[in-house]
């Protein structure tokens, strides 16, 4: 832990100022300069950090602090069951992102992302629920890739027609090829879905060496899944892109020759620490639901699951509806079937978005192309049944009739009416009303599948017992 070379009290790295700050003495220090320790001649800590670890009781996350802070809560579930284990010490990183980005500065965007949408509950931008935001160093996988070689690829162009023979040049096309990729950066936390840690990127050139005089005021994970678990996706992902390179290179095109495989090496792996705000909200009506906000300490980009608050919904929508009603009743006369007509339209259009919605769900569900959790699966021997549920999962689109019938009703009703065509206009309004009742029903259903699909179970890590295991 780094102490004030001055006084000796505990310091703060504040990113508003990338300086590590005295609250005791006032006195501000370069990260840099604060390298060698201040007391009995031992080195601040360079192939080592150590920190009080804190375990979840409850989803088996661990989070490490530098200073005399306690850890109250867990940042992934939001349960308040922290039990402290004494001094640990793990190896240190090789690179670490500072935080750029203030914690204030990050919970007024996110509240500003909150305001803008106008369904999501209150209490998601009250002041004890943004007060949990916390910055957490995530542990994260850097690659460099790398591939020299010359290769040679055949190509051929026309020359000219004779007869009946068409005459082509035929090329070997050489190409030195020594092209690198540096800093592809995967997390390697399998409490952190891939899907968040891929919308908020890291720009991992300004990465500087590990120096612990950045931690102090933040907290830190440590990895759970081996850095070598992303290199083949590092691999994937530069080939893909050299390949591309070539695609749109004119000279190839010319001489219809075929793009040169780049079969990349991973050259360098190295363990980064990159800043991450993090906050989980529990649903207020479902102890098991959670929220996630997460917001890029270096670039300040927001990523936050916002449900919406049915209530919300239902008076936004009234409050809408009623102008709209009032500006059609100004329309030159709208004909009964036109009507029925348009509510056949908009149950099929809601048919299909339940059912979007629901193939989505289960796909989130599933955390089907999640490599650490993968990984973290495979690690805890997670009986076949489980996977196998997993695969399912995706495998048989799960149909909830119940979702659909409402819908169905409303458009057999119509379509009935359309057929029968009964001359008193009223039957056209009567079933025109129903069905709009029962599309109002069926967006019930709607609100609860995106509430679903932007909600995460508790999560369930590293914990011995409960149904993960055998
Ligand atoms: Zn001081
Ligand atoms: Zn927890």
């Amino acid at each position: 832990m780094s102490k004030c070379p001055h006084c000796g009290a505990e310091v703060q790295f504040q990113p508003g100022t990338q300086l590590v700050h005295c609250e005791y003495c006032g006195s501000d220090f370069q990260p840099e300069e604060m390298q060698e320790a201040p007391k009995k001649g031992k080195k601040v800590a360079t192939e080592q950090i150590k920190g009080n670890a804190y375990v979840c009781s409850q989803c088996g996350a661990t989070l490490l602090t530098f200073d005399e802070t306690a850890v109250t809560f867990c940042s992934y579930c939001g349960s308040q069951n922290m039990l402290e284990e004494k001094m640990v010490s793990q190896d240190a990183p090789d690179l670490i992102i500072p935080f750029q980005k203030t914690r204030d500065d990050c919970i007024k965007s996110y509240k500003k992302k909150v305001s803008h949408s106008i369904f999501a509950p209150s209490y998601m931008k009250s002041q004890p629920v943004v007060q949990k935001f916390r910055g957490i160093y995530m542990p994260y996988g850097v690659y460099n890739l790398s591939y020299k070689e010359d290769c040679v690829n055949q190509g051929s162009k026309y020359n000219h027609r004779s007869g009946n023979y068409i005459y082509y040049d035929k090329y070997a096309i050489h190409a030195n090829i020594d092209s690198t990729y540096k800093g592809m950066s995967f997390d390697l936390l399998s409490n952190f879905y891939d899907e968040y840690s891929q919308s908020i990127p890291f720009d991992s050139r300004l990465a500087v060496p590990f120096n612990a005089n950045y931690l102090p005021g933040f907290y830190a994970d440590s990895k759970d899944v081996p850095i070598g678990t992303y290199s083949d996706d590092a691999i994937k992902i530069a080939s893909v892109d050299s390949t591309n390179y070539f695609k749109h290179k004119a000279f190839y095109r010319k001489y219809s020759c075929s793009c040169p495989t780049v079969p990349y090496h991973v050259e360098e792996k190295k363990l980064g620490f990159f800043p991450v705000y993090f906050l989980s909200v529990r649903d207020q009506k479902d102890d098991k639901k959670l929220y996630y906000a997460i917001i890029n300490g270096q670039t300040g980009k927001v990523v936050a699951d916002l449900p919406i608050d049915f209530i919300k919904y239902i008076i936004i929508s009234i409050l809408l509806s009623v102008p709209i009603f009032f500006l059609l009743m100004k329309l030159p006369t709208i004909t009964p079937t036109a009507i029925v007509w348009f509510t056949i339209l908009a149950s099929i259009v809601c048919i299909f978005i339940c059912f979007k919605q629901g193939g989505k769900v289960q796909e989130r569900e599933a955390r089907w192309d999640d490599k650490g959790y993968d990984y973290y699966l495979r690690q805890n021997q997670v009986t076949d049944a489980k996977k196998s549920r997993r695969v399912n999962l995706l495998r048989k689109k799960k149909i909830k009739l119940s979702q659909y019938i409402k819908l169905l009703i409303a458009i057999l009703l119509s379509l009935g009416v359309v057929i029968l065509h009964p001359v008193d206009d009223l039957y056209y309004y009567l079933i025109s009303f129903a069905s709009c009742i029962l599309i109002l029903f069926s967006f019930y259903d709607l609100v609860k599948l995106h509430n679903q699909l932007v909600s995460r179970p508790i999560p369930q890590l590293h914990k011995r017992g409960g149904d993960e295991h055998e």
